[in-house]
């Protein structure tokens, strides 16, 4: 995840502890999702740690992220659809040269050339251009990292793809949406992890953001929800009994699959028992549960 140390200063973000010192246990909006989603789905991706092959989806998905986070590298006027069109090209070699497997997307046999992606990449972002007009906005912050500790002990963090604050002091974070899956069996998961980051936001400032936006760029929507104090408070106390769910199954390895419509599109179906398929032997051990669970982990949020 790259940060750009010349974007303009927002709100501080906590640091991390410095030095050796023991690092909590920490929850990303994704990893929370996960396990309400399905527990066993959960254990594959945070304990088993089973790889998951990209798709096409999310490689476009944090490939237009990055032009929107580098679009507002740009002058102000200079944040045009052409301009924006004119950096998806570096950056797609940025990330190839980061990540070279990502290429593996255009395999021979694949349904899909660079050039069908990069261009698919610009539609998206012509959708963007339709909802917001980047030259009327300077974020205080992008692809931004945000954490902070709840109850006794839980760390919670993840990445904000934007964060605006207006000159009163008002925040507004604002997602982008670039997935192809049925609207509806992602909003509640897109909403969760909005809450997610206005409460670390909440517990960072002292202060409840005044929006929380979701931009679905395919579908040119905009959705924004308010939260108040008291919805936060219900949704820490919820975290925090979904932290104990977890610790519970930490210990006794008891994740259970939850099947859904979202199973069609979980990676991990050879290994599901809903599937007919078998879970690799649990890696825990009852005396240090703990060690299994992400500590101090950073989860890019884009999604
Ligand atoms: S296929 Fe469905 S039930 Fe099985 S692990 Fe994936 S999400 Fe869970």
């Amino acid at each position: 995840m790259v940060r750009d140390p010349a974007e303009p200063t927002g709100p501080e973000v906590v640091s991390p502890p410095a030095g050796d010192a023991p690092r909590p246990p920490s929850l990303s909006p994704s990893r929370a999702a996960d396990f309400k989603t399905c527990p066993l789905l959960f254990r594959f991706r945070t304990i088993d740690r089973l790889p998951e092959q990209p798709t096409p989806d999310q490689v476009r998905g944090t490939l237009v992220h990055a032009v929107l986070e580098h679009l507002f590298d740009l002058p102000a006027a200079d944040r045009t659809p052409e301009r924006a069109a004119e950096l998806v090209s570096p950056q797609w070699e940025r990330l190839l040269a980061e990540q070279a497997d990502l290429a593996d997307l255009f395999a021979p046999d694949a349904d899909l050339t660079p050039a069908e992606f990069l261009a698919s990449a610009t539609d998206l972002l012509s959708g963007y251009f339709a909802m917001e007009d980047p030259r009327r906005l300077e974020p205080a912050q992008r692809e931004t990292l945000i954490e902070s500790v709840i109850g006794d002990g839980l760390l919670i963090r993840g990445y904000v793809d934007r964060l605006d604050v207006s000159p009163a002091g008002d925040m507004r974070v604002v997602d982008y949406k670039t997935g192809g899956a049925p609207r509806e069996a992602f909003e509640a998961r897109a909403l969760f992890q909005l809450k997610f980051y206005a409460l670390v936001l909440w517990r960072i400032h002292g202060v409840v953001p005044r929006v929380l936006r979701l931009l679905y760029l395919r579908d040119t929507e905009v959705c924004d929800y308010s939260p108040d104090a008291d919805e936060l408070l219900r949704f820490e106390r919820n975290l925090l009994a979904l932290w104990q769910a977890i610790e519970r199954a930490t210990q006794t390895g008891d994740f259970r699959p939850k099947p859904s419509r979202l199973c069609g599109w979980c990676a991990h179906q050879a290994h599901c028992p809903e599937y007919g398929g078998t879970p690799p032997p649990y890696p825990g051990t009852a005396d240090r549960p703990g060690a299994l669970l992400p500590a101090g982990e950073e989860v890019p949020g884009a999604e």
